[in-house]
């Protein structure tokens, strides 16, 4: 990993000096604000498009400032649907299809896979299963669960998994479902923005009260966008990363659980992400010890190979989540798209919710959302009207209201 420059605040109106002064002079079409994972993907797609952008991120290319960077990056809209609404679960299947697509086109490999998820529980937490599985029943659309909700028992179990042969009576595979490397994926991305001439202003923080000029600006700063959107909160969730050679988990593993969901999630290479706690607030300190060893003793109880793993990594981040725990693009009512809320889902939804994010940008920049009508009718046309937000429509005192 190269070290960061210093980072640098951005001033209104100029844009950095550059060897070609043509291109540093021409106010873009699109300031990105934020290079986490919606900020890349997004800078990603416009471009593509053959727009000019400009991505603006406080951190550098590796993406180290980013929740993203934290995240286990699972992709899995029924296992989630124990926790989370139809329309996440409908944006995580959109966009589990689409991830390949998204990998195959960028200029580094990215690991991917798609063998589906593996749920087991301990004995002592039985109780847990029949609640997760009415859960996930309930909340997902029927054909899915009907479709990839299978019940394996003993033997079955073992064959699926066989790195865990004997040690839980029953479990659920959750086939089809995915996950990649978060890491790799963010190094991906900032290749394909170098590729596509995206203008790229690594180590720069955005101040609000001075936002970069363009024609549209999106702004994709996670929780960095809080001056801007003060309903957003952060979750704090802390990861372990271990080495483990030996264990030969094929799949993400979840263990059901009566404080928070846990999870192994195998990467390439021997390497484990173990997650993840949710604690309301925005502490960005080390991992406590009380974290630490459940996280650890879980993954010890689910194969006492772990016991010898290496760890290699304790981290915290927190997830940036609106009050309704949905993802969101905020019009303005002028030229500023917000997209955030992407909570505990980021990985498995960003694809959609970029797709849309770029739809809705590209119809502000070719003037078809001057005003409100022009928004609802884009509301009116979109797979995901949930979504989209006028903020300056909400806000407006309704006819009964007092002003
Ligand atoms: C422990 C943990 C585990 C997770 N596991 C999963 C998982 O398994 N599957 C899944 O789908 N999701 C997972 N997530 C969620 C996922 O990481 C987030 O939903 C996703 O990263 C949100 O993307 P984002 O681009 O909105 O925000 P971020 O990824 O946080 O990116 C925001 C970027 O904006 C930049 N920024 C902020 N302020 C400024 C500023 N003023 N100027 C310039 N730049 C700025 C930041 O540096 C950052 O790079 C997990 C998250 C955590 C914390």
């Amino acid at each position: 990993m190269t070290a960061p420059s210093s980072p640098q605040s951005v001033r209104s109106p100029i844009l950095e000096a550059s060897p070609d002064a043509s291109a540093s002079s021409v106010v873009p079409d699109f300031a990105v604000l934020g290079g986490g994972l919606c900020g890349r993907l997004v800078a990603w797609r416009l471009a593509g498009a053959g727009h000019r952008v400009a991505l603006y991120e406080r951190g550098g290319p590796e993406g180290g400032e980013a929740a993203a960077w934290v995240a286990a990056a699972m992709l899995a809209p029924l296992a989630e649907a124990a926790v989370a609404e139809l329309l996440i679960t409908e944006l995580g299947v959109e966009s589990l299809d689409t991830w390949p697509r998204i990998l195959a086109e960028l200029p580094e490999p990215v690991f991917f896979q798609r063998n589906g998820t593996l749920v087991v529980w301990h004995h002592a937490d039985r109780t847990e299963a029949p609640l997760f599985e009415r859960r996930v029943r309930a909340n997902a659309p029927r054909a899915l669960a009907d479709a990839h909700f299978t019940t394996l028992q003993g033997a079955q179990l073992d064959a699926a998994e066989p790195a865990l042969a004997g040690r839980f009576a029953r479990g659920w595979l959750l086939d089809g479902e995915g996950q990649l490397d978060n890491r790799q994926a963010l190094a991906a991305l900032a290749a394909g923005l170098a590729q596509r001439g995206v203008q790229t202003h690594w180590n720069t923080t955005v101040d609000d009260a001075n936002p970069p000029p363009a024609r549209v600006t999106i702004d994709c700063r996670g929780l960095g966008a809080k001056p801007a959107l003060p309903a957003l909160r952060g979750i704090r969730g802390e990861v372990a990363r271990v080495h483990a050679p030996g264990i030969g988990l094929t799949r993400p593993v979840r263990l059901l659980h009566p404080r928070y969901p846990l999870y192994i999630a195998p990467k390439q290479n021997d390497v484990y992400v173990i997650g993840a706690t949710e604690i309301e607030g925005e502490d960005r300190s080390p991992v406590s010890v009380r974290s630490a060893l459940e996280l650890l003793s879980a993954a010890f109880a689910v194969h006492p190979a772990f016991g010898e793993a290496r760890i290699l990594e304790l981290n915290s981040q927190c997830r940036p989540t609106l009050p309704d725990h949905r993802p969101a693009l905020f019009w303005d009512g002028d030229n500023t798209l917000r997209v955030n809320g992407l909570y505990r889902h980021g990985f498995m939804i960003a694809p959609a919710v970029a797709d849309e994010a770029v739809r809705v940008a590209e119809a502000l920049l070719a003037g078809r959302m001057q005003n409100a009508d022009g928004f609802e009718a884009l509301r009116a046309e979109s797979r995901w009207p949930a979504m989209l937000h006028d903020r300056r429509a909400e806000a407006a005192p309704r006819a009964h209201e007092p002003a």
